[in-house]
């Protein structure tokens, strides 16, 4: 039996949980995929935003604000790359500029530090790729990039190795009420829980209609992304937004913490909460758009396009509420749902306790992950690695230089991955230009290995992802 059971191992499941382990608490964090942050939290922009979009006093404006000072707090404290870029959002007319001085004037409200609109000439200094006919922008220096589910597992390690369980490969189809217990249901097995919280994405409806009549519907809306080769990273230095319409934030392009460079998202309603594929009309929509705000974005340099669903819904805020007694949803968690997530989890740890949720600080609380990353570490400090053990001598992945050691470090993590992109998501293995055309092989056989399982088992990413299909040669 636990105290709290998490339904969801997204950035918000991730971030409850790393909070929460930082009491006396039991806890569960429960996903029915075999793995941390399968769902929007590994497709996304990965921008820390500075705050300045929601509309004033809704959940997102006082939520996004202290989410971006925490998120940047935390990627510090966890070894989780977080770069603060700034961010412009470029105006071409009039209405235009009306509307960036709205978004000054919500970011002032909401607290967001250092905004400010910038004449022509000022932006192009900075980013002299955006095109000559914008007349300004609004800058917000607090804006960041990040690697969203590096800080989603970073804090799920943290929350595992002070106690909190990880329960994957658990789809919760039914729940129950039981003598004040919530008994989760996968089918098979139970999950018992004083409170619940459901952060279950873009299912937070479908899971929050098994203990209550729905009050929200979640609207999925997919984005596509062109991810473009290292070599165009340089294109712009900052974050660039078109400004924002009814739809949503529009195509931004902007580098990536590992120095690519990102296009997208357009929004399309989807009828599938989980198609991810990518459309050619999706895709030429996103080239047209960014194409507006830098002509020169080089989209031949693509490496990969990818798919994210958004969990929009009827509702135009967070929704942040008890469904029932004892059980929280956190839904209809869009963009900035990222920026804010410690903060979403704070506030849900607060509102749990204020229902009887005993929170008392664990006094050896371990607030820090262990990480090597042998590509930043000196000429000596790798000496000195591969001496003690030499597995960190021999590089896998060529194109980010990801070793041995590190794919069997991820291997033995506090949630060990058992996928190729499981490695990929903890060690960077496959992360360069050729997406792990060279190194996935290997992968295969050392994740075969250290497992004691057959290659043919070695899955690439969600259950039923097998690589390989059968031996073409026996031995013998
Ligand atoms: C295209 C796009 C761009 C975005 N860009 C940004 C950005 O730049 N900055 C920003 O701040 N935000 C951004 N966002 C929003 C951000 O990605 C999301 O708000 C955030 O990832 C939501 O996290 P989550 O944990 O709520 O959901 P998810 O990451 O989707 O996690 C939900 C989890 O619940 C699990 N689950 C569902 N149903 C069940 C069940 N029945 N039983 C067990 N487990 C279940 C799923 O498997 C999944 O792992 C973007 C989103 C998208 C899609």
């Amino acid at each position: 039996m636990f105290d709290v059971a998490i339904i969801g191992a997204g950035i918000i499941g991730c971030a409850c949980a790393y909070k929460l382990s930082q009491y006396n608490l039991s806890v569960a964090l429960i996903d029915r995929e075999n793995d941390i942050s399968l769902g929007a939290t590994r497709a996304n922009s990965a921008i820390i935003h500075a705050g300045f979009d929601p509309e004033p006093n809704t959940l997102m404006a006082k939520l996004n604000v202290d989410g971006n000072a925490q998120c940047k707090e935390i990627c510090k404290k966890l070894g989780v790359e977080c770069k603060e870029i700034g961010s412009l959002v470029t105006a071409f007319d009039e209405d235009d500029m009306k509307t960036l001085q709205k978004l000054l004037e919500n970011g002032r409200k909401n607290g967001v530090p250092g905004i400010e609109i910038w004449t022509k000439e000022q932006v192009l200094e900075r980013e002299p790729n955006l095109s000559k006919d914008i007349i300004g922008a609004l800058w917000a220096p607090s804006a960041a990039i990040t690697n969203p589910w590096q800080l989603a597992l970073a804090m799920a390690e943290v929350a595992v190795v002070n106690g909190c369980k990880p329960i994957l490969n658990f789809d919760v189809s039914s729940i129950k009420r039981e003598n004040s217990l919530y008994i989760l249901s996968n089918g098979k097995e139970n999950v018992r829980a004083k409170f619940v919280i459901n952060a279950a994405g873009v299912f937070a409806d479908k899971v929050s209609a098994l203990v209550s009549s729905p009050t929200y519907k979640i609207i999925p809306t997919a984005g596509e992304y062109y991810l473009l080769d290292k070599s165009e990273g340089n294109t712009v230095s900052s974050v660039i937004f078109p400004c924002p319409s009814k739809k949503g934030k529009g195509v931004l392009i902007s580098p990536t913490v590992h120095g690519n460079l990102i296009v997208g998202p357009n929004a399309q309603i989807v009828s599938d909460a989980e198609d991810t594929k990518s459309t050619a009309s999706g895709l030429a929509e996103v080239r047209e758009k960014a194409s507006k705000n830098v002509p020169c974005v080089n989209l031949r340099q693509n490496i990969r396009n990818f798919t994210g669903i958004r969990a929009n819904s009827s509702v135009d805020d967070f929704i942040i509420e008890f469904r029932c007694e004892n059980f929280l949803d956190l839904a209809g968690i869009r963009s900035p749902g990222l920026s804010s997530a410690p903060a979403i989890a704070d506030m849900a740890v607060s509102m749990l306790s204020e229902k009887g949720l005993c929170l008392e600080k664990k006094e050896n609380f371990i607030d820090k992950r262990k990480k090597i990353s042998f590509k930043h570490l000196s000429e000596s400090e790798k000496k000195a690695l591969i001496e003690k053990n030499p597995k960190y001598g021999r590089v896998i992945c060529r194109c980010e230089t990801i070793t041995e050691g590190e794919i069997i470090d991820a291997i033995n993590s506090p949630i060990p991955p058992c996928s190729v992109d499981g490695i990929k998501r903890r060690a960077g293995s496959g992360m360069g230009r050729c997406q792990g055309g060279f190194c996935a092989p290997k992968v295969v056989e050392i994740l075969a290995r250290e497992k004691k399982i057959s290659p043919l088992d070695v899955l690439q990413d969600k259950n039923g992802s097998y690589i390989l299909i059968n031996e073409t040669k026996q031995e013998g």
